[in-house]
């Protein structure tokens, strides 16, 4: 145990944070030594300047020089004040002992060699005196006063453990200093339940046995490494751990705090158990800035308590960051169901000609700062957590009632194309859904376009594809999305009863970067053509892949060139002119 070395350590890093709250710094010892000095001088030149006969020429007066020894003497006296004021306890006793070892002096001066001119320095020695007493016991009272806020500002109240303050300001010094430490977040489980079912009063009791058994171990040097425990609030609590050689000796040390609690509480003659989660990150090598590797910490923590294995001690790693922000973005797509949250976009697509063939409802989410959060995050999250068939069941309602709307408004012959996954397509209801969406809002079954990846053509069971045949023959437009990133194969293709082909924008975006890509794109449109499939080409951004489109036969154009995803005002503007323009 390196307990003789740890414990001075440790106090001396709460010193450290003590003092940087401290409002009045001590003076340097340089100043010290000077104000000593000159006081010391002074002192021994007072007698002297006070016997001289010389005459001084000051501004053109005749000044003697005895008529300066006051002058000297007092400067001497504020130096000794100076020691007071700014050295704290050494300057107030160095001045007390200079102060009190002049008085024999001067008695003797003035008893044995009837030096008169030396009776008001005396008394000016006692008023000194005097006044410094009267500052250094103010002082002190203050100094007190301010020990206490202090310590109150680094200690947690109510289990008497260095705070959330204290812990930063810690983690502060150790980053500048540069050493490897680890900072563990640790929360405890199901404390809510305590103060639920034995109030509050019990809640804070167990927060009190639970601190003061942490704080016998890192203080008392239990553990084999050097420890700080803190209080963040509520149930969190988080330990800096340092001197550590390997990860087994920082799992042990962990685990001594999760011992720790083991033994039972008592409180109001019911005994009860605590436990809690332990996630930790290291500096510097998960990170190198403070807030991130507590946040580093935390999801380590919160990783621990989701597994529900309190036996579990977790370190961070980054898969764990991905977990959580799985976790944020499936909150926000709940809240979003609950709350309406979900809207649409309507990106437009076009013949060659730029003539409207129709639109693709996109979904869209704003969280409840008002943010967007794009569908490329959280579609897959949605189908990871199952909700994307609510999300597709949402757009499909909502943009069908705008496009039936517009639909009798242009009287025109466009179509609405709605992505559907393959959780949305295998559910029982979807062929009865899509009849009673496409009735109610009076679209002809004509004008709707079901959107599938290639990935449900290849994966997805007979029950898909037999919903895919009676979707077709209730004459819903079968399109196929992404066509390209997937590895269907020609055969399956020809089976396919699709009606439109949707090449995919990475295509798109090499096609003119080579000869070969150019005719690759142009093989799977005659490819897709001889199959009997209409071909459109997505993100399409610039007026030369448009030229090189429409020289191997592309069939229509989507892209933000021609046409943004639009809030559902601005899609009806595009559909209201184009109907106009090719009337
Ligand atoms: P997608 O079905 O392939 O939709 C086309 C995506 O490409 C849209 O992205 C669109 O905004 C984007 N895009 C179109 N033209 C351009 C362009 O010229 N440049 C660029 N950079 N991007 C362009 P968005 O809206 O982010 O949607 C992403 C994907 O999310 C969609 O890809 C689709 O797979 C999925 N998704 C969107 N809405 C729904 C939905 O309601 N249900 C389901 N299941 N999936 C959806
Ligand atoms: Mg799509
Ligand atoms: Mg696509």
């Amino acid at each position: 145990m390196r307990q003789g070395t740890s414990e001075p350590t440790k106090k001396r890093l709460l010193q450290k944070t003590l003092d940087s709250l401290d409002a009045s710094r001590r003076a340097p010892r340089s100043f010290y030594v000077l104000m000593l000095l000159i006081h010391v001088v002074t002192s021994l030149a007072v007698p002297n300047i006070s016997r001289a006969q010389t005459i001084v020429t000051l501004f053109g007066m005749q000044i003697p020089m005895a008529a300066f020894a006051g002058v000297v003497s007092s400067l001497g006296n504020i130096c000794i004040i100076m020691l007071t004021v700014f050295c704290g306890k050494l300057g107030f006793f160095t001045a007390l002992i200079v102060l009190l070892a002049q008085f024999p002096m001067l008695a003797m001066n003035i008893i044995r060699s009837h030096a008169y001119n030396s009776i008001p320095g005396f008394f000016t020695n006692i008023l000194t005196l005097i006044t410094i007493s009267i500052i250094y016991v103010n002082m002190r009272q203050a100094e007190k006063y301010q020990d206490r806020i202090r310590n109150q500002a680094v200690t947690d109240s109510l289990t008497g453990i260095p705070n959330r303050f204290a812990c930063s300001e810690l983690v502060v010094n150790l980053v500048e200093q540069g050493k490897k430490f680890i900072t563990v977040s640790i929360d405890l489980n199901n404390f809510k339940s305590i103060n639920d079912s034995m109030g509050f009063g019990a809640g804070n009791e167990a927060l009190k046995t639970v601190a003061s058994r942490w704080k016998a171990i890192a203080d008392g040097g239990l553990s084999d490494t050097l420890d700080f425990i803190a209080r963040l609030s509520g149930d969190e609590f988080a330990l800096v751990i340092r001197d550590y050689d390997s990860e087994e000796e920082i799992l042990r040390t962990i685990q001594k705090y999760k011992d720790a609690l083991q033994e039972k509480m008592t409180v109001d003659n019911c005994d009860f158990y605590v436990s809690a989660s332990f996630g930790y990150a290291e500096y510097p090598t998960d990170s190198d800035k403070m807030d991130t590797l507590i946040s580093y910490a935390d999801a380590a923590m919160l990783e621990a308590k989701r597994s529900g294995n309190s036996d579990r001690i977790v370190r961070f790693t980054p898969e764990l960051l991905k977990e959580e922000h799985t976790l944020e973005i499936e909150k926000k797509i709940r809240a979003a169901l609950e709350k309406d949250g979900v809207f649409f976009h309507l990106q437009p697509q076009f013949d060659m000609n730029q003539k409207l063939r129709g639109f693709e409802a996109l979904a869209r989410i704003r969280d409840e700062d008002g943010k967007m959060i794009s569908p490329g995050e959280f579609i897959p999250v949605a189908e990871k957590v199952g909700l994307v068939d609510k999300i597709d069941v949402t757009v499909f309602r909502k943009s069908a009632a705008f496009f039936g709307q517009l639909l009798k408004k242009t009287n025109s012959d466009i179509t609405l194309s709605v992505n559907v996954s393959v959780r949305h397509l295998m559910k029982n209801d979807f062929l009865q859904e899509t009849k009673d969406i496409l009735e109610c809002n009076g679209i002809p079954a004509k004008n709707l376009e079901v959107e599938i990846t290639e990935s449900v053509m290849i994966d997805s069971a007979e029950r898909a594809l037999r919903c895919i045949n009676s979707l077709k023959d209730m004459g819903v437009q079968i399109a196929i999305d992404d066509f390209g990133t997937g590895y269907s194969s020609l055969s399956y293709l020809n089976s396919f009863p699709a009606d439109l082909l949707k090449i995919d924008k990475s295509f798109v975006d090499k096609m003119n970067d080579s000869d070969s890509m150019r005719q690759y794109v142009a093989a799977i449109i005659s490819m897709g053509h001889i199959m009997g499939f209409d071909v459109i080409s997505e993100g399409v951004e610039k007026q030369q892949q448009i030229d090189t489109l429409q020289s191997i036969d592309c069939d229509f154009i989507q892209g933000f060139l021609w046409g943004k995803p639009l809030p559902a005002e601005e899609a009806e503007k595009v559909a209201v002119e184009n109907a106009e323009r090719f009337k």
